[in-house]
């Protein structure tokens, strides 16, 4: 396997105010390769302490940043980016080592994290106010948008580079500064962003990382201290109730991306090699791992034996490995933790008359390995319909009738990404109006790109990353009327 060939991308420090330094109490705690269980290496396990010190640190840099012109923050966002992709390499093998996810796959999300950050510094420039229509003569009314201010961030380990920068990018458009926190399993990647951001001139305090295992009491404090103005969570739904909770207290702002529970509806009249297609895109991407994953197949009567064969057909070339390794699609799960609870909701589902066609278990005892996994005949009421899988099952139910589809794709309190094959043009409307999900792929399997608005509704969160909206969420509008004009 090769190593860096850029050594000074792999820090073990917290980058605060521009330094990079040690916990205050010293601690340090192991970063896992998931693929093998080896440790990748130990990085710094910052407290309460630090997490003080690096919103103080964004709370001095702030007027300064703020008081740029757009183009100038534009202008150190496009050499973020390019220096991003110019290690494109490096960071993916980072990536891959602390997280598991194919090679192939880390690039892709390393150009995919990128994008958001040219994505900002183009949006950066196009910040408007309003000049409004007044009520009388002698006003003038207008809006300005200025930066929330000390934006606090906390981040999930299924994408460790790309759900950092689709905030860290959008803040700094804006004029805010950072205070962020990684997952604790992949650190690596934030503090590699953060050497590159050095590198392309954001100013100390700008962006903070602490990595670190405690993560309630870091998130407590980001969540509470006065000088936040602002919390960015994607995670799970249960801690993203959590630190709502919280940042309510202080009437902060939030943007929660939150758990998803995505149906994929193939109806009888859908292309279904494209379907078939799609079905692999969006259920295996990450071995599962992914907020916007497939998480209940519903598929028509008259097509479902032969929508099930092809699928059984196309999961059977999926290549299980370490990422590292050449032409691996499916790479290891996050922990054990991960692999126990999609054994937990594939018996379940078995128990209540489910059928393995393929898959069904690990590699080998003890391995972090799910082999990529085919369930037919799985009834609704199986707990996989309404928990995430978070692992490579493809879990198939049958319906009967378009509205029976719609109803159960919306019986789940989530409503992240939904996603469904026809090719009748009125179905695509009807359909697409009646999901109850921020998103819907129609005729795709890939929705998520740094143009569209990224976001859910009901308990899969609230806020819009990337597009035109991505920046609505770090600026405050503010009113000025003028009046006594003559
Ligand atoms: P998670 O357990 O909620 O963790 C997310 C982040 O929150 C991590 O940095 C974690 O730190 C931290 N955290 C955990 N408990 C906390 C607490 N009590 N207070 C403050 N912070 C806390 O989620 P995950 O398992 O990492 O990620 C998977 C989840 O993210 C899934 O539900 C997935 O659907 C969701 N997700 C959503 C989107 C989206 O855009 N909607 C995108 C990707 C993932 P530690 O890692 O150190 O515990």
């Amino acid at each position: 396997m090769r190593s860096l060939v850029d050594k000074s991308l792999r820090r073990d420090q917290l980058y605060i105010n521009g330094q990079w330094c040690d916990a205050q109490r010293g601690g340090v705690y192991p970063v896992i390769n998931p693929a093998d269980g080896t440790e990748v290496g130990k990085v710094a396990n910052a407290g309460v302490d630090d997490a003080r010190r690096a919103i103080d640190a964004a709370t001095a840099a702030l007027a300064e940043w703020q008081q740029r012109s757009a183009k100038e923050r534009s202008n150190v966002l496009h050499a973020w980016f390019s220096l991003v992709m110019e290690n494109r390499e490096d960071l993916a093998l980072l990536l891959t080592l602390e997280q598991g996810k194919p090679l192939q796959e880390a690039k892709a999300e390393i150009t995919y994290g990128a994008s958001y950050i040219e994505w900002f510094a183009e949006e950066a420039k196009r910040i408007y106010g309003d000049v409004i229509a007044p009520p009388s003569a002698d006003k003038r009314l207008l809006t300005l948008k200025q930066p929330v201010g000390v934006v606090a961030a906390i981040t999930p380990w299924n994408f460790p580079n790309a759900m950092l920068a689709r905030k860290m990018a959008p803040a700094l458009a804006a004029g805010c500064t950072v205070v962020a926190k990684p997952a604790g399993a992949t650190p690596l990647s934030a503090l590699a962003l953060a050497v590159l951001a050095e590198r392309a001139g954001v100013p100390p305090g700008v962006i903070n990382i602490v990595t670190s295992t405690d993560a309630a009491a870091i998130g407590k404090e980001f969540t509470t201290h006065p000088q936040v103005r602002k919390i960015t969570f994607t995670g799970s739904t249960a801690v993203g109730k959590e630190l709502s909770q919280q940042a309510a207290r202080g009437v902060k702002k939030v943007t929660m991306e939150l758990g998803g529970n995505a149906p994929f509806i193939v109806f009888s009249d859908a292309d279904l090699d494209a379907a078939v297609a799609g079905a692999i895109a969006s259920k295996f991407r990450n071995a599962g791992q992914t907020c916007v994953c497939a998480n209940r197949f519903y598929v028509q009567a008259e097509i479902y034996d032969q929508f099930a064969q092809k699928l059984q057909q196309a999961i059977s070339q999926l290549r299980i490995g370490n990422g590292v390794e050449p032409d691996v699609d499916i790479g290891p799960l996050i922990n054990q933790a991960a692999v126990e609870k999609v054994e937990q909701l594939v018996a379940d589902a078995v128990a209540r008359g489910a059928r393995v066609v393929i898959g069904g278990a690990r590699t080998k005892a003890h391995s972090a390995f799910y082999l990529p996994t085919l369930l037919i005949e799985v009834p609704s009421d199986a707990a996989l319909c309404e928990e995430e899988i978070f692992g490579p099952v493809a879990a198939l139910i049958k319906f009967d009738t378009e509205q029976e589809a719609i109803a159960l794709a919306n019986a789940s309190e989530y409503g992240l990404a939904g996603y469904f094959y026809t090719q009748n043009p009125s179905r695509i409307w009807r359909v697409a109006e009646q999901l109850e999900c921020g998103m819907v792929a129609i005729n795709d399997g890939v929705l998520s790109n740094e143009m569209a608005p990224f976001g859910g509704i009901k308990q899969s969160g609230m806020g819009r990353e990337g597009s035109r909206y991505g920046l609505d969420d770090y600026l405050n509008i503010k009113y000025l009327c003028q009046g006594s004009l003559e």
